[in-house]
């Protein structure tokens, strides 16, 4: 069993294809989690027990997030076990304050979601992945996009918060669609949205298209064009996006045949959203030489992984200095 602490406050606890009907032609969920067996009840309660000191002593709380496989398609008395886990934590350490899981969209109904209740939990991610359903089976994932509003629209009716997650660049997919699935996933109002670009891995249908030439997946600069335009989109419909691009991991870097993958991908991506901002608000302004402000975090940001940003502003005639100024997105000064 592998656990990882994410930034978000979730505590994750990965159960590897157990419950997965059949592959996702993109899908070594080995290489993604880092694990490979299935943790029992017991090996779950003692890793929340000993990870609850560590969490309060920092005072941060966290959801117990089931992530991985297919949550919901497990076997039933091994989910409700783990449940029953999850609860017992939950009671002790009230650093615990919810729990969360991942699971395929034909895997919901009206009697896992009663079960769900009753465990309290509290948020479901649905991994969608796309909303064409040409993209769907080229890519093998056995459900259609009407499988993805169907489970939507119970866990909302049902009170759950609803996750979404999409990938960019699928066999088969084009710009277009993933603009498309945005727009689907916007009208199913989810409260967060997880992006991950593509990445090819070995010992998957998607590895052995990619071997044989049949498949390349979406370039690096595509990808990230693409993941700002989604990121904007959702950001403006309040839908917060809670992760672009898969976590840091030796195993997917290993197993790794093509695709986009980046430790940094979103920091890439919003830095690429600041300078479609600064040119926007430059245009306004004759060629010449100014001084940016923006907050600290933003700094990076605004100048871009190995000063690109500023590097493609000289290129068409302004010649930035960037300052900090706290609590500013962007401010622009003569020299
Ligand atoms: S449903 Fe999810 S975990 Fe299962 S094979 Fe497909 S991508 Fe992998």
């Amino acid at each position: 069993m592998s656990v990882k602490q994410m930034k978000q406050t979730n505590l994750s606890i990965f159960i590897p294809h157990l419950g997965c009907p059949h592959r996702c032609s993109f899908c070594d969920q080995r290489s993604v989690s880092g694990s490979q067996k299935a943790p029992s009840s017991e090996e779950v309660y003692a890793v929340l027990e000993e990870q609850a000191a560590g969490l309060s002593e920092k005072n941060i709380t966290a959801q117990i997030a089931f992530f991985g496989g297919s949550f919901s398609a497990v076997p039933k008395e091994y989910m409700i076990s783990l449940l029953k886990a999850a609860n017992k934590a939950m009671e002790r350490f009230p650093v615990y304050t919810g729990i969360r899981c991942s699971t395929r969209p034909d895997c919901i109904d009206e009697e896992i979601l009663t079960i769900f209740k009753e465990y309290r939990m509290t948020a479901i991610e649905l991994g969608a992945q796309s909303m064409s359903d040409e993209v769907l089976c080229a890519n093998e994932r056995g459900h259609s996009a009407q499988d993805v509003r169907n489970s939507s629209r119970l866990i909302r009716e049902n009170g759950f918060e609803l996750g979404l997650q999409m990938m960019t660049g699928l066999y088969g997919d084009t710009i277009e669609n993933s603009l498309y699935t945005a727009d689907e996933f916007i009208k199913l109002k989810p409260e967060t949205v997880r992006i991950y670009p593509t990445v090819i891995l070995k010992n998957t249908r998607l590895g052995e298209l990619f071997e044989c030439g049949r498949f390349k997946s979406f370039s690096f600069d595509e990808t990230v064009e693409l993941c700002s335009e989604l990121l904007k989109k959702f950001t403006e419909n309040n839908i917060r996006v809670i992760r672009m691009g898969l976590h840091a991991s030796e195993s997917v870097e290993k197993d790794m045949l093509g695709g986009v993958y980046h430790p940094c991908f979103r920091e890439i991506v919003e830095s690429r959203l600041m300078l479609d901002d600064l040119k926007e608000r430059l245009k306004a302004l004759r060629k010449g030489s100014y001084t940016v402000f923006t907050d600290k975090r933003n700094l990076s940001k605004l100048i871009g992984q190995k000063r690109k940003n500023l590097s493609v502003l000289e290129e068409i005639g302004y010649k930035i200095k960037v300052k900090e100024k706290s609590g500013v997105y962007i401010e622009i000064e003569d020299f």
